[in-house]
């Protein structure tokens, strides 16, 4: 079994059943991503309907090879404008989000998906299922914005 990057030993089995997203503990939070790494991809609005459109254009710090930022911890060095996800500002981003996004799932006062890591136990699991972007993304230091278009996508659900 390949190790979860992300810490979720310890934590009380389904936490997240029990508590509200704003009584959570920092370490609670976190284990709630499932590390699909579709939030990375970039997106495209529609300004006039409000429509987001994925692409499999990722921001240049995603490893698609395991769905994780390259530099997570000092990602704002190289990326300001990415967004730190917290309880209070949920209401704002949830309706770009991605439709399997714990954090919009909860937020749209939904179950957690069986695959999701903190229930199957294994970080495989959100790849096994289909639902990430492993190995299926182009870096947008490849693919100038004007053709962002082209490479517009499904959301892998
Ligand atoms: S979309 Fe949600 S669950 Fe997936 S990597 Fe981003 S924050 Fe984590
Ligand atoms: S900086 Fe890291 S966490 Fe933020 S969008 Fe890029 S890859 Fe994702």
């Amino acid at each position: 079994m390949s190790k979860d990057p992300i810490e979720r030993q310890g934590l009380k089995p389904r936490f997240w059943e029990k508590k509200p997203l704003n009584k959570l503990t920092q370490k609670e939070w976190e284990a709630l991503c499932d590390g699909c790494g579709k939030c990375c991809l970039n997106k495209l609005e529609d300004e006039g309907s409000g429509h987001v459109a994925l692409t499999r254009v990722a921001c240049r710090l995603l490893d698609d090879s395991d769905c994780r930022c390259a530099q997570y911890d000092i990602r704002h060095q190289f990326i300001p404008e990415c967004i730190v996800l917290t309880p209070d500002n949920l209401d704002t981003h949830a309706y770009w989000m991605p439709k399997t996004c714990a954090y919009r799932l909860l937020w749209e006062k939904k179950p957690l998906y069986d695959w999701h890591p903190l229930i199957s136990g294994t970080p495989e699991s959100v790849h096994d299922a289909g639902v990430s972007v492993k190995d299926m993304t182009v870096s947008e230091f490849e693919i100038p914005i004007e053709e962002w278009e082209d490479y517009i996508i499904e959301e892998p659900s």
